[in-house]
């Protein structure tokens, strides 16, 4: 197989350092590299598993039915720069979901203030994941509830399936900026649902948010005073928490792009 074509089996959005090494399998026409063509997948230490390949959605189009905002087409872990351990952290935390899922015990929770690149990152896996043929969705936490809201039906008393299924039948569900919305009573009703239902059947949620545990000023709400005890309870059990720590990226968007000429 001539190196261009070998190329193209590897996962586009993970970098080539954290995937299998296929280069010894060039000469192996559409073997994949994974299960050598046995469908079968071996974990070490967990099992055999089913293999991705036999998942694999077609590459057209893939990345719609992930509803991911046209501002984040340019995310990928390639260009993600960490600038502190905890950024570096958080970027091998992330890669390892990627590649790891479905052999993973919970999904993530990245923490940290604004323009650290949380939802770079959460958008990274989606991407590494959906190109390994699993079914992600993204939605900003607010925008779901909206929506929610929107499709509501007076006379059934219920919301709309079509906006709800994919939430809870998706293999990875992003749910961005969690305790951004205005914590009324529906507002942690439907968050309580949301992630109970997914939590029951076992489905994995990365989770994004500005709030932290620690109160960084008495003017200050934690995630626990956005979400509730019971949410963020809940979410110490569903999630791995990744602290991502440093200023905003995009403060010195000027200057790196002035360096970059
Ligand atoms: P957050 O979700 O933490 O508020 P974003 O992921 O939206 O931050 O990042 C804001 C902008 O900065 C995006 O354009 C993102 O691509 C960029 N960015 C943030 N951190 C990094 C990084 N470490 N390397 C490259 N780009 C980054």
């Amino acid at each position: 197989m001539p190196q261009e074509k070998a190329k193209d089996h590897r996962l586009k959005a993970v970098p080539k350092f954290v995937q299998n090494d296929s280069d010894a399998m060039n000469g192996m026409d559409d073997v994949c590299p994974i299960c050598f063509g046995t469908g079968m997948e071996i974990v070490p230490g967990k099992g055999a598993r089913t293999c991705s390949c036999r998942k694999l959605n077609s590459q057209k189009g893939q990345f719609e039915s992930v509803r991911l905002p046209k501002r984040y087409d340019g995310f990928h872990f390639g260009n993600y720069k960490a600038q502190n351990p905890t950024q570096t952290a958080a970027l091998k935390s992330a890669m390892a979901f990627t590649t790891e899922y479905p052999a993973v015990d919970r999904g993530l929770l990245l923490m940290g203030s604004v323009g650290v690149g949380k939802t770079h990152l959460a958008v990274s896996i989606l991407k590494g994941l959906t190109e390994r043929g699993f079914s992600c969705l993204f939605y900003e936490f607010g925008s779901l509830l909206k929506e929610i809201q929107d499709s509501y039906n007076p006379s059934t008393r219920s919301s709309e399936l079509s906006v709800l299924a994919p939430v809870f039948t998706a293999d990875v569900l992003v749910l961005d900026e969690l305790g951004a919305s205005k914590p009324t009573d529906w507002v942690r009703d439907t968050m309580t649902h949301i992630i109970n239902s997914r939590y029951n059947e076992k489905k994995f949620t990365v989770f994004t948010t500005n709030y932290l545990d620690e109160r960084p000023n008495e003017r200050e709400e934690t995630l626990e005073d956005r979400v509730g005890v019971r949410v963020r309870s809940r979410l110490y059990e569903m999630c791995k928490t990744v602290m991502i720590g440093g200023d905003d990226y995009r403060k010195n968007f000027d200057r790196r792009t002035a360096a970059a000429k």
